[in-house]
C-alpha cells in the first residue's frame, strides 16, 4: 500500500489533438465528471494553443492544465519553441518534458530534457519527467540499467528541494499508444526501480514524497491493475484521455483503491 504523502495523480497527455474550441468542450466535460473528486490531482496536458481555453475552462474546478514541453532558455532566437514563463502566465501548473515521441521524433536527449526539466523547475512549473526503456532494451535485459541511467542523466543538477515538484512518469516505449501495456508485476518493479535509483541521488524524502506514474496504454479496463501497486501513483493516459467519460472512469478506478 503506498503512503499518504503521496497524492494519486492522473494525468492526461492529448499529444496533437483537439482543436482549441475542442479542448473548451473536453476540458468543460472533464470538470464536472471530476468535481467531486477530492482525493487525486487531475491534470490535462494540452497542445500550446488550446492552453488559453483549457485554463479558462478550468478556472475553479479541479482540474489543472498542463503543457507538452518546454524550452530550455528563457527567451530568445528558438523559433517555434515556447518559455517556462509564458507557460506560468497563461495559467499552466504541469509541463511534460522527456517523452518518449519527443526523444523518438524530435531529437530530444538526456541532456535537452534535463536542460528543459531545470528550466521549468526555475520558473515555478511542476515537471511531469517520462522515461522508459524501448521494446529491444527490454528485450537484451537492460530495462534497469537504461531507466536507472535516464533518471540520473534528466534529475542531474536537480535539488532535493526542486524534487518536491517533480512527477516521474514510467512509460515503457513499447506500451505507447499500442494497447500492449506493462503486466502489474513490471510496472511494479521498474517504479519500485526507479524509486531506489532517486533515494540513492536525492534522499528518502524525496524518494518517499516522489509520485510515479505508470503510461502505456491505459484505459477505464486496465486501470485497477496499477492503481493498487504500492510504487505506482496514478497514471499518465494518452489515447484514453481524449474522451472524458474513458478518462474519468480511470479516475474512478484510482479512487476505488484508495487507502
Ligand atoms: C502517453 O502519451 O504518454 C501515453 C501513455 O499514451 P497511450 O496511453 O495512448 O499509450
Amino acid at each position: 500500500m503506498k503512503p499518504s504523502v503521496r497524492k494519486t495523480i492522473i494525468a492526461g497527455n492529448w499529444k496533437m489533438n483537439m482543436t482549441p474550441s475542442a479542448a473548451r468542450a473536453a476540458v468543460a466535460e472533464t470538470a464536472a465528471l471530476v468535481a467531486g473528486q477530492a482525493s487525486c490531482e487531475v491534470v490535462l496536458c494540452v497542445p500550446f494553443v488550446d492552453v488559453p481555453a483549457a485554463v479558462e475552462v478550468a478556472r475553479g474546478t479541479n482540474v489543472k492544465i498542463g503543457a507538452q514541453n518546454v524550452h530550455f532558455e528563457k527567451k530568445g532566437a528558438f523559433t517555434g519553441e515556447i518559455a517556462a514563463d509564458m507557460l506560468l502566465e497563461c495559467g499552466v501548473e504541469y509541463v511534460i518534458v522527456g517523452h518518449s515521441e519527443r526523444r523518438q521524433y524530435f531529437g530530444e536527449t538526456d541532456e535537452t530534457v534535463n536542460r528543459r526539466a531545470k528550466a521549468a523547475l526555475e520558473a515555478g512549473l511542476k515537471v511531469i519527467l517520462c522515461l522508459g526503456e524501448v521494446l529491444s532494451q527490454r528485450q537484451a535485459g537492460i530495462t534497469e540499467e537504461i531507466v536507472s541511467l535516464q533518471t540520473k542523466l534528466d534529475l542531474a543538477g536537480i535539488t532535493a528541494e526542486q524534487m518536491k515538484n517533480v512527477v516521474i512518469a514510467y512509460e515503457p516505449v513499447w506500451a505507447i499508444g499500442t494497447g500492449l501495456t506493462a503486466t502489474p508485476e513490471q510496472a511494479e518493479e521498474v517504479c519500485a526501480f526507479i524509486r531506489a535509483v532517486v533515494r540513492a541521488g536525492f534522499g528518502a524524502r524525496a524518494a518517499r514524497g516522489l509520485p510515479i506514474l505508470y503510461g502505456g496504454s491505459v484505459n477505464p479496463e486496465n486501470a485497477d491493475d496499477f492503481f493498487l501497486l504500492p510504487d505506482v501513483d496514478g497514471a499518465l493516459v494518452g489515447g484514453a484521455s481524449l474522451d472524458p467519460r474513458k478518462f474519468f472512469s480511470i479516475l474512478e478506478e484510482s479512487e476505488n483503491n484508495e487507502d
